[in-house]
């Protein structure tokens, strides 16, 4: 029996925007060999008990269920990340279903901009879209499931609006463009509060995407959501450079914080991304945490 020296925990299942079920995704974690696994969907925990149910039969695999919520933001991104939580917490999933209604909400008004363009698109499309991307359906109804730009985006493709993922968000789809629609989103200290309620620990997830313009500014963001209950930071993200991963490095050890990795794998949905990299060592991942989480 060999030794697991490394972990993935950032990955999307087709509850969300990945292209595979979230067994599949543990599959692939046990077939490189990781020690832990944790499955983060956007806004859902309805892939959790699949995927755990899936890295029973691993038992050097430690599976984690998570979530990755989309906290408010002046610009960039903010996502935090919910490691270990239960997720048969009765208020931490009524607090989930809030952001999913306002995805129902918002999708559509998406797709209203889009009409409004020129462009024949409509929800029935973009289901279309999602349920050949999504070919195996594990999670049921295409409603069950969490539908977001990146759905959007390859039904646009699919009929031919654009020539890749990535123009239909840099021409309709991307922050500032003219079929975005912003998200009801919770407070970065309300999203911390609701994951830490229910067991898990908050994680700054991928900080390359604050878009901060300096060290000194991206210290301040970082400190301000530690004194809103962050717990930890992921240093390691494909996403980031060997720089950027120094400096969260360094900021975790300052600030206290407890230091986190993952790929942000989504199948296809991110081509560019594996499962697994970058390599994020077990033994950068620390100690508290994985005591917590039984790593
Ligand atoms: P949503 O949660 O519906 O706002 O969609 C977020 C998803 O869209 C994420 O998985 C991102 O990978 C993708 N995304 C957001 N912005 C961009 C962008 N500018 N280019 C490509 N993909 C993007
Ligand atoms: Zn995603
Ligand atoms: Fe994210
Ligand atoms: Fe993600």
């Amino acid at each position: 029996m060999t030794i697991r020296r490394s972990v993935d925990l950032h990955t999307h299942s087709d509850a969300s925007d990945g292209s595979l079920p979230a067994a599949e995704v543990v599959r692939l974690a046990e077939r490189q060999r990781l020690a832990a696994i944790a499955l983060t969907d956007h806004d859902t925990t309805a892939a959790v008990p699949a995927a755990r149910q899936e890295a029973r039969q691993y038992p050097q695999l430690k599976f984690v269920a998570g979530i990755e919520i989309s906290a408010m933001f002046s610009h960039g991104t903010l996502h935090i990340l919910g490691l270990g939580i239960d997720e048969t917490h009765a208020e931490f999933q009524r607090v989930i279903a809030e952001l999913q209604e306002a995805r129902r909400q918002r999708n559509p008004r998406m797709i209203a901009k889009l009409q409004a363009m020129g462009l024949a698109v409509g929800m029935d499309d973009v289901e279309a879209a999602m349920d050949q991307y999504q070919a195996e359906k594990t999670v049921g109804a295409a409603a069950q499931r969490i539908i977001g730009r990146l759905h959007i985006a390859l039904a646009l493709l699919k009929k031919g609006y654009v020539h890749s993922r990535q123009q239909a968000f840099d021409r309709y789809l991307g922050e500032g463009r003219p079929a975005y629609v912003d998200k009801e989103r919770l407070r970065p200290r309300d999203a911390i509060a609701a994951i830490r309620a229910a067991g898990g620990i908050a994680v700054l997830a991928h900080p390359a995407q604050l878009k901060f313009q300096n060290f000194a500014q991206m210290d301040r963001i970082v400190r301000d959501l530690v004194h809103a209950g962050l717990e930890g930071i992921e240093a390691y993200h494909s996403d980031h450079n060997p720089a950027l991963t120094r400096m969260c490095l360094d900021l975790a050890r300052r600030l206290g914080l407890m230091v986190s990795g993952g790929s942000d794998f989504h199948g296809c949905g991110k081509p560019h991304v594996q499962l697994g990299h970058p390599r994020v060592p077990l033994a950068v991942v620390d100690e508290r945490f994985r005591q917590r989480l039984g790593m």
